[in-house]
């Protein structure tokens, strides 16, 4: 019988252990979504938000997950008559081309093995041919452990495709890996809580561009629980458009007060080193499974180049430990295993859990090779 009271800890991308601290947060009295105090909790959180992205833009909150926003950015900035060019490098990227379809659009898909990054002149070559009015972009595979080079790409957007909006899924990098909003010219970019905020999940944060924005306001048939338009209407009265999950916003407003205390250039170079350590022990006992020049600092996909059992393994250390690491992405199950180094994980905390893998390994092995 496993005991859902007594979790285990949680080192795979997504849900990540969330501290008692910010556990807390979730169990602080209820307010008024329409009164003052509401207002007060949502502009301050927004507004380190801002901080956080480097941004004069938009910032909203949706009580919905992350892929809500998948939704939300092709309907609002994606006309019906337009055609997405949905890049795909892993089940993310995947997903949200698929859901692209499913909204009604047409979408074409950039797609490269599972593993290989995204590169600008893939972009470049189908943008030359004029038919796009929009890109998808994942900043961080999570299925794959890989970070596409998204200031490349931006780079190459702004100076030769101005006018093509870019739509960015940013998961599993935002406030881990570097997000300057309003250089990187971006147009909409969001994340779930569970991951790097590591906030429990249910609630997400997205930025808009202003002009992303004006151009919804054109678009036909966006509903209404994802329309930027009503979001941005609320969002100028420090609300949000339905009665948000206020537990989450509170503790949403405790990480950014954290984040911001720590400064996020400090944060960033955090997520690096843990992605540095965890990445000199898969090296050392197996392979990335990608090219480490993309390879993530806010997860490790390692190659399962031993030929281990990664379920028996997970488990095992679930039996031992408490806690547990991700195994592969689906296609994926066995060929490699993740582990989750963002949010507020630790470098000690990684320490031990590679130490428990270490054990696994040499029993495995029977040998002093390890
Ligand atoms: C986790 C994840 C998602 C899905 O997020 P939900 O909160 O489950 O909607 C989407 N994209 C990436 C890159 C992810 O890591």
């Amino acid at each position: 019988m496993v005991d859902w009271k007594n979790p285990p800890r949680l080192f795979i991308p997504g849900p990540v252990k969330v501290n008692e601290d910010v556990l807390q947060q979730l169990a602080r009295p209820t307010l008024g979504h329409r009164g003052k105090e509401y207002a007060q909790l949502h502009g301050e959180t927004t507004d380190m938000l801002k901080k956080i992205f480097f941004t004069d833009q938009n910032v909203f909150l949706s009580t919905s997950s992350a892929s809500g926003i998948w939704e939300a950015a092709i309907r609002n900035c994606v006309g019906l008559d337009e055609t997405v060019l949905a890049t795909c490098c892993g089940a993310f990227s995947d997903k949200w081309a698929t859901v692209a379809k499913n909204c009604g659009r047409n979408v074409d898909e950039l797609k490269v093995e599972w593993g290989k990054p995204i590169l600008p002149e893939m972009i470049d070559e189908k943008l030359a041919t004029g038919k796009y009015a929009a890109i998808t972009l994942v900043y961080n595979e999570t299925s794959t452990g890989l970070t596409n080079p998204v200031g490349q790409i931006s780079e190459m957007m702004k100076e030769k495709y101005p006018d093509v909006l870019v739509l960015v899924d940013a998961v599993s990098a935002m406030v881990a890996l570097p997000l300057r909003f309003d250089d990187l010219g971006w147009d909409v970019v969001f994340a779930s809580v569970q991951k790097a905020f590591a906030i429990p999940p249910g609630f997400a944060v997205a930025l808009v561009s202003n002009r992303a924005l004006e151009k919804s306001k054109n678009i036909p048939g966006r509903g209404y629980y994802f329309n930027f338009e009503l979001w941005a209407k609320s969002a100028e009265k420090s609300q949000t458009l339905v009665t948000p999950s206020i537990p989450h916003v509170m503790a949403l407003n405790y990480q950014c007060e954290k984040l911001l205390k720590e400064g996020m250039g400090n944060v960033w170079q955090r997520h690096k080193q843990m992605g540095e350590f965890v990445r000199a022990w898969a090296k050392e006992k197996f392979a990335l499974f990608c090219d480490e020049k993309y390879a993530s600092n806010t997860l490790t996909a390692v190659k399962n180049t031993r030929g281990i059992n990664v379920a028996e393994t997970i488990n095992a250390i679930q039996q031992k430990h408490d806690t547990i690491f991700g195994n592969g992405y689906g296609k994926l199950k066995e060929e490699t295993f993740r582990i989750a180094h963002m949010g507020d994980i630790t470098l000690d905390e990684l320490r031990e859990l590679l130490s428990w893998i270490d054990d696994e390994l040499a029993k495995v092995a029977g040998t002093a090779e390890i």
